[in-house]
């Protein structure tokens, strides 16, 4: 990466990745010419049977191709991990309107702590209902949640 080139971080807990974290990152690869997906781990040691490392490898596998994603793991402040990274943006997405007030309150925050901005997708309208949360729920009721995952993931 050249010292002009636009990195942004993709914050989030991505448990599990899904498909609509997927299309937005291959969509803020058009914008930026690096993108590191930062698994916050806050709140991993915590919880019961989470395997936090399983999930970060198997990010890393979904872009095992694109020398242009880094899949890092962080714990603390996005602020801080995005001006350790010498990011110009942070990147993330909204389904809802309830997303969206959220996430604008976590951008104002953002930009008052580091003073970088948020740059926030609109979720593809087939992704529009897809969350980790709502697939862990199926998971645990045995469905298969296979098509809501990037390929690589169901290796
Ligand atoms: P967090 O725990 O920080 O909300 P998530 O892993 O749930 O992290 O999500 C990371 C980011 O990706 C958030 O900005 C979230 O709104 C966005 N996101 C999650 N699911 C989708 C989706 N289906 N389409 C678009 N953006 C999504």
């Amino acid at each position: 990466m050249t010292p002009t080139s636009k990195t942004a971080i993709y914050p989030g807990s991505f448990n599990p990745f899904t498909l609509g974290h997927l299309s937005i990152v291959e969509r803020g690869l058009k914008v930026f010419d690096k993108i590191v997906v930062a698994v916050g781990c806050n709140e991993c040691k915590s919880r019961r049977g989470d395997d936090f490392s399983g999930r970060v490898e198997s990010i890393r596998r979904v872009f095992e191709d694109e020398p242009r994603v880094e899949v890092i793991t962080y714990s603390g402040l996005t602020a801080d991990e995005a001006v350790r990274l010498g990011a110009c943006a942070i990147l993330r997405g909204v389904r809802s309107v309830a997303d969206f007030e959220t996430e604008r309150q976590m951008a104002d925050v953002n930009r008052d702590l580091c003073g970088i901005d948020t740059y926030i997708l609109c979720s593809l309208p087939e992704y529009g209902f897809l969350s980790g949360s709502m697939v862990r729920e199926l998971e645990h009721f045995g469905a298969d949640v296979s098509k809501y995952l990037p390929k690589e993931k169901t290796k």
